[in-house]
């Protein structure tokens, strides 16, 4: 069963229901009311006919005024033993005792219930009468009947109504929930994580789960493309060392017989090998970093130790000639995962070597601005183009020139796990370069409170 069907069901219940409490309260209340407005009518016309008879020289003397008759009610006079003086009773069964002074009674004349109300009215010192009022009780109820008769025409007709118009708002209501599955199935079965589900702005919840939806499917479709140009760019950083490797067993086995050029090639090729198996390493670690898979451990670390450590153990390669100095302010210390840190550091450190001019100079900064933890790395190298600027975070990203020269024998990751790293320490990270001159990278982490 469809919700749309289970809301019209209920809606439909809930209505018959309804109007059924509705029906009876009506029938209930207008035959009350009416049956007391008629005990009201029989009492006051009882009442003022009992000054209309009076005791004059012995003799019972009725007024003109007495009404013994009016809208249904007859009012008639016994004498104090009961016996009937004047006036019809509309049966016999009414016209006999017992009597009870101002009291509404129910009787029974044949099948007809009547309502009866009785005063002993005092003519003189010795002689009272009886006047009694009574009237069919039917005549005060409402016509039931009628009531009913409307209802089974009414009744039916609002259960119609009430199916019809429910049916229609739940459809209406439901309508995005429908375009929810038809656009989740429209993306199962084509792949295409381009769709988008149509959001009006009614801004109501099923509206708003639409937009979550449509969220989600974003991020779906961004770390899809992510996870294709990944897979792409991967296999094909492996398909060069691993078809150099190749061509060189197959030159090997057919042409080198000199022990001497064997060696050789082998060399070059453990140093393809190095590279693959480097490769894959860094893609590990990347893919856990992004994935979150692998657990850190964030502790207050004395970042400016660490800065020192790395800073050290990267000094001592004195490569190219260059030397490394360090403006560490003492003591600064953060919520950090210490692994992660020198990792970042050491990549940048290792690029301001691989990419700095001969007898160059490398400055690490660490120092504390205001809320915020500064952390540079400078160098006087080669530098980086203002328009290659945005795309050297991405994976695999390598300026052309780098790449040719010698320099360049970077996997060009390097950048994009400092900027996961510096992203998961809920950091910041910008870069200033100048050709020729040199690159400066600054790293603001925000202290603890
Ligand atoms: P790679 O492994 O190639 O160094 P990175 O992601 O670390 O990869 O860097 C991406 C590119 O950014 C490099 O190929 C290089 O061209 C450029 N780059 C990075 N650091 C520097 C720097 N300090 N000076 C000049 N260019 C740099």
């Amino acid at each position: 069963m469809t919700i749309k069907l289970k809301i019209t069901l209920w809606f439909t219940i809930f209505m018959i229901i309804l109007s059924a409490v509705i029906f009876a309260f009506i029938a209930f209340y207008s035959s009350s009311t009416s049956v007391h407005e008629l005990r009201g009518k029989l009492m006051g016309l009882v009442e003022k006919n009992t000054k209309e008879i009076e005791y004059d020289d012995g003799e019972l003397e009725i007024d003109d005024d007495f009404v013994s008759y009016k809208n249904g009610i007859f009012c008639f006079v016994f004498s104090e033993e009961g016996e009937r003086i004047s006036g019809a009773a509309p049966a016999a069964a009414l016209e006999k005792g017992p009597f009870q002074d101002g009291v509404i009674r129910s009787v029974r004349a044949g099948a007809e219930p009547y309502l009866i109300y009785d005063r002993l009215v005092p003519l003189s010192k010795r002689k009272r009468v009886w006047l009694r009022g009574a009237v069919p009780e039917r005549g005060g109820a409402v016509d039931t009947a009628a009531i009913y008769r409307a209802a089974l025409i009414a009744v039916p007709l609002l259960i119609v109504l009430a199916a019809t118009s429910g049916y229609l708002i739940a459809g209406r209501s439901l309508r995005p929930i429908k375009e929810i599955g038809r656009t989740a199935e429209g993306i199962r079965e084509s792949g295409d994580l381009s769709r988008r589900i149509r959001v009006d702005s009614s801004g109501d919840e099923l509206h708003r789960l639409a937009e979550i939806f449509n969220g989600m499917f974003d991020r779906l479709e961004t770390n899809f493309e992510a996870q294709r140009h990944f897979t792409a760019d991967a296999s094909h950083e492996l398909r060069t060392p691993v078809s150099t490797i190749l061509a060189q067993c197959e030159y090997a086995l057919e042409n080198v017989s000199e022990r001497e050029e064997l060696y050789q090639l082998i060399g070059a090729i453990q140093e393809q090998g190095y590279r693959i198996s480097h490769l894959i390493d860094s893609l590990l670690s990347f893919t856990r970093m992004e994935q979150r898979t692998e657990s850190y451990t964030f502790e207050d670390i004395d970042l400016s130790a660490l800065v020192l450590t790395v800073c050290r153990e990267q000094g001592s390669s004195s490569e190219k000639g260059i030397t490394l100095s360090e403006a560490v302010e003492p003591g600064i210390r953060m919520e950090a995962d210490g692994a992660l840190m020198a990792r970042l550091l050491e990549n940048l450190i290792r690029n301001a070597y691989r990419y700095g001019r001969e007898k160059g100079r490398i400055t690490v900064a660490l120092e504390k601005d205001g809320g915020k933890i500064r952390l540079s790395v400078a160098d006087d190298g080669i530098g980086i183009a203002a328009e290659e600027l945005p795309k050297i975070w991405n994976r695999f990203y390598r300026v052309e020139r780098s790449r040719s020269s010698a320099m360049g024998k970077g996997l060009g990751l390097g950048l994009a796990m400092v900027k996961q790293i510096v992203e998961l320490h809920g950091g910041r990270i910008e870069v200033k370069s100048e050709p020729q001159w040199g690159t400066v990278f600054t790293v603001f982490f925000a202290t603890a409170p």
